[in-house]
């Protein structure tokens, strides 16, 4: 398998022009796969670990790797949601845009009161809050204890699990956790590289999981206290898009109810993938938080600007670099790109801080929320 990810099931959404976003000097090879017409519904198993260092040939005679080796339906959630909806579910249902913030997971528990500040001040302004694990691949605490941090203040949280943390059966139960705990939200995701790690093939690499394998781990469970309301990532700007929009079904068909777009730089490319998607019954059905970036520092916008699977149109570069006023520019862009994009079928947005001061994200939390309305269809 020439995926460095090891996934199963890609491509990851981090595909430019059919490159590998880990190896950008490789064909992505799901790319490839999905350009010569295989079909690619359905859905790979994570692999088996105790099959590890065993003879495929003997595990192929003998069947043991049936499982993993053949394509399965996808597993049939017994309901969408649970009888009560997160409140999430419901305020994407109303006409009004949802709006979510992002707080990533600190390094250790110390920085959790800054955590439970943070959320506190967004309390009555945002409708949930993602907690991440190891954003960007940079290890850090697990999503969990941070939503707990979160959950304190009384605003939900929307906890992040990535793929490349955990063996499916720890995951599982991470869930079970979740739900224990009352959060009824989940975002799954592949995982980025950790960038500390060098950029090669190598099986010891393998993410144990992909975001398709998680949606279907989770909807596989009978035993749950309830169904969480499960959200994936998409990418607008993955080319080819139809990569990206079979990718997004194949999500959606697996059980996913809702999804938080890579960050949106520019609204024509944008609108065309939105337009593919809800070209679809399940598209239709499907809520979309877009992702806007606040960008007030240079050093977080060197860092957006280099993140994987991440495009910045050359109007939106352009701007940011050409400006002596980051911080102002960038809030005026966001302004812009929320403004437009409201104007579109979307269901809301979700905020992504780049060195923007709380206060002012909250201003413009407010802003929104007076300004925008979801469209009529
Ligand atoms: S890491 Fe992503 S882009 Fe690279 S080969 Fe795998 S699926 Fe394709």
């Amino acid at each position: 398998m020439t995926c460095p990810k090891g996934l199963r099931n890609g491509p990851c959404g981090g595909t430019l022009d059919g490159a590998c976003e880990v190896l950008p000097d490789r064909p992505c090879v799901w790319v490839n796969i999905q350009q010569k017409g295989y079909d690619t519904e359905g859905l790979h198993s994570p692999l088996d670990s105790s099959l590890t260092g065993s003879s495929s040939f003997v595990n192929f005679l003998t069947g043991r790797d049936k499982t993993t080796r053949l394509i399965h339906d996808y597993t049939r959630p017994k309901h969408v949601l649970s009888a009560k909806p997160s409140i999430l579910a419901r305020r994407l249902q109303t006409d009004e845009l949802a709006l979510t913030y992002e707080i990533a997971s600190p390094k250790t528990t110390a920085g959790l009161d800054k955590v439970a500040i943070t959320a506190g001040m967004m309390l009555g302004h945002i409708d949930a809050i993602n907690t991440t694990t190891n954003a960007g691949g940079v290890p850090s605490l697990h999503s969990l204890e941070t939503a707990r941090a979160v959950a304190e203040t009384g605003v939900p949280p929307i906890v992040q699990f990535c793929g490349r943390d955990q063996a499916p059966e720890e995951f599982e139960s991470q869930v079970t956790s979740a739900l224990e705990d009352g959060f009824a939200n989940v975002l799954v995701l592949t995982g980025d590289w950790n960038p500390d790690t060098e950029r090669e093939l190598n099986p010891g690499h393998w993410f144990p999981m992909d975001s398709l394998q998680m949606v279907d781990i989770i909807n596989r469970q009978d035993n749950y206290p309830k169904r969480p309301f499960i959200g994936v990532a998409s990418n607008a700007y993955t080319t080819p898009m139809s990569v990206s929009l079979t990718r997004f079904q194949n999500k959606l068909a697996a059980g996913a109810h809702f999804t938080q777009t890579q960050v949106v730089t520019e609204i024509e490319i944008f609108s065309r993938w939105l337009n593919a998607v809800r070209d679809s019954e399940a598209g239709r059905a499907c809520k979309i938080l877009v992702s806007v970036p606040l960008i007030g520092k240079q050093k977080p916008w060197e860092i957006l600007k280099h993140l994987p699977g991440v495009y910045i149109s050359s109007q939106f570069g352009s701007s940011m670099e050409g400006s002596s006023e980051l911080a102002k520019t960038g809030f005026q862009l966001a302004r812009e790109l929320i403004h437009d994009l409201s104007q579109l079928d979307i269901d809301g947005f979700h905020l992504m801080n780049f060195g923007v001061e709380v206060e002012a994200v909250v201003e413009l939390v407010e802003e929104v929320r007076s300004d925008t309305k979801k469209p009529t269809a």
